[in-house]
């Protein structure tokens, strides 16, 4: 049984095995308290050791970050916010941890040295709530779209498809498995394809999620995306997670209101299935505030803020609209914004921060941007300038989802292909959809990390992927 279950049961004389890893251990005259957690909870059990009742030697092994099992019965507790403790009667010593060498001693550790210890960080309170709040998170985004008959399709990890440039490329090359061919100066020789073609590891499922749109009209995928991003920003990772759901006979207004519909149910689903994680979080968040200047502190707790976006309507703008509204702002008239703001810029995230942030204090839904600014395959709008994009932005955040309404006239589409000079024969099999049986369709990415950094509240993508892969990371 796990401490989670443990911790709702009432005091018995029955015997029960609990084991985990020992977060502190403290001794006093006649007695010893131990606090476990195996990870099913934010909450520790208390083991209470009386005197005598086990050996000196394996209680001098009970150390932080020790692995053990406690066997005892369940006695009322004293203490705070638990009502039940183990009376131990033995312990079992499964793996120490050297006092003198083992990193995670009980005290407050900075984010940045956990990042250095991405294999232990798991151990700390932070990072096992975060875990749990991500899994919530992937649960929800499951739950979500099966009940509302979408069909999982699972798009190719490497691929000869480029997505049309979103992002900056992992080139997949071969090596055989015993010898492999050396160069002359002794290195290994990388053959420089997968089996005589091009490919790469997948910046976007999308091209590929909209053909089974057009067969099971409603899909998402959800799988790992990959961006040779060299950009070293606290919201860019070089691996992550993307979900992108694609929709047959949905149109602009179709996709807005399934993005708005499906973050609040993934926001609301981990309220309710993580509230002690959430809470611990946000106290953690609490304490940090604290140390900022009043006006930078947040108003709302992360609960608060997060039952805010769940039980309001997220603003709805367009590109154009948010322009005015940049180039009227105190910001841009005295010059702060570090970009210069003028129609046709692609906005920076200073701007969508500043948009989102300060001036309507809520999510934003942008809309039908300069067509040069976005990708070839988006619908265009009639004046020919704009497209039907849509980027849902989040507080603290920016950009979360970036999606459109597909362009679905195969003339139209062939077009903006040569206008931005992609190769009909690269992607003839995107356009077939186009020219059999096409249908007016729409869909969206949201990248799931930055999705966890806003339920948790952290600041950093790094800290809410178990094996965050960044330029300086490389370990696993
Ligand atoms: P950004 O402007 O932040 O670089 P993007 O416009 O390049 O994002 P899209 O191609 O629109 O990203 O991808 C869809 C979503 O995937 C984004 O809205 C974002 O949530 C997420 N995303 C994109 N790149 C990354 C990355 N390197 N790491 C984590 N998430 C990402
Ligand atoms: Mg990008
Ligand atoms: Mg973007
Ligand atoms: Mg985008």
């Amino acid at each position: 049984m796990q401490i989670k279950e443990i911790l709702s049961l009432s005091p018995s004389n029955q015997s029960l095995v609990i084991k985990g890893w020992v977060r502190t251990k403290r001794v006093s005259a006649n007695v010893a308290f131990i606090a476990l957690n195996d990870g099913s909870t934010i909450h520790n059990i208390q083991g209470v050791v009386s005197d005598g009742a086990v050996s000196e030697e394996t209680l001098k092994l009970v150390t932080t970050g020790a692995c053990i099992a406690m066997t005892g019965t369940l006695i009322p507790s004293q203490g705070q916010g638990q009502s039940v403790e183990l009376q131990v009667n033995s312990i079992e010593v499964y793996g120490t941890a050297d006092p003198e060498k083992y990193p995670l001693q009980p005290k407050k550790h900075s984010l940045e040295f956990l990042r250095e210890i991405a294999h232990l960080r798991p151990r700390t309170n932070t990072f096992s709530a975060i875990l749990r709040v991500r899994h919530a998170l992937a649960y929800a985004v499951h739950t979500y779209f099966n009940q509302n008959q979408f069909f999982y399709l699972h798009t190719p990890i490497i691929t000869g498809s480029d997505a049309e440039g979103a992002g900056e490329m992992f080139r997949v090359t071969t090596l055989p498995a015993t010898n492999p061919p050396l160069t002359e100066d002794g290195k290994v020789d990388f053959k420089e394809d997968f089996f005589g073609k091009e490919t790469n590891l997948t910046v976007s499922g999308q091209l590929e999620g909209e053909l089974g749109a057009m067969a099971l009209s409603k899909v998402y995928t959800f799988g790992p995306t990959f961006r040779a991003e060299n950009s070293n920003t606290t919201r860019h990772l070089a691996e992550f997670w993307m979900i992108e759901p694609e929709v047959a006979f949905n149109e602009l207004e179709d996709n807005m209101n399934l993005a708005e519909d499906f973050t609040k149910f993934c926001i609301k689903y981990a309220l309710e299935h993580c509230a002690d994680d959430i809470a611990f979080l946000e106290k953690r968040l609490l304490d940090e505030e604290k140390t900022k200047k009043k006006e930078e502190q947040s108003e709302l707790s992360l609960t608060e803020k997060l039952r805010f976006v769940t039980e309001n309507d997220f603003e709805r703008i367009t590109y154009t609209e948010a322009i005015n509204i940049l180039l009227q702002s105190k910001t841009h008239k005295q010059g702060k914004f570090q970009y210069p703001v003028e129609w046709g810029i692609d906005l920076q995230s200073e701007h969508e921060r500043w948009l989102v942030e300060k001036h309507f204090k809520k999510p934003v839904i942008l809309t039908n941007y300069p067509k040069d600014i976005k990708a070839f395959y988006m619908k265009l709008d009639e004046d020919g300038k704009t497209v039907r994009a849509m980027d849902v932005l989040f507080p603290g955040i920016g950009e979360i989802i970036g999606g459109s309404q597909r362009e679905d006239d195969y003339e139209k589409l062939l077009q903006r292909t040569k206008e931005v000079g992609i190769e009909e024969e690269s992607i003839w099999w995107y356009l077939e959809t186009r020219k059999f049986g096409s249908a007016p369709h729409a869909g969206f990415g949201l990248g799931f990390e930055r999705l966890v950094l806003f339920v948790t509240g952290m600041s950093n993508i790094r800290d809410v992927i178990p094996f965050p892969r960044t330029p300086k990371t490389a370990e696993f």
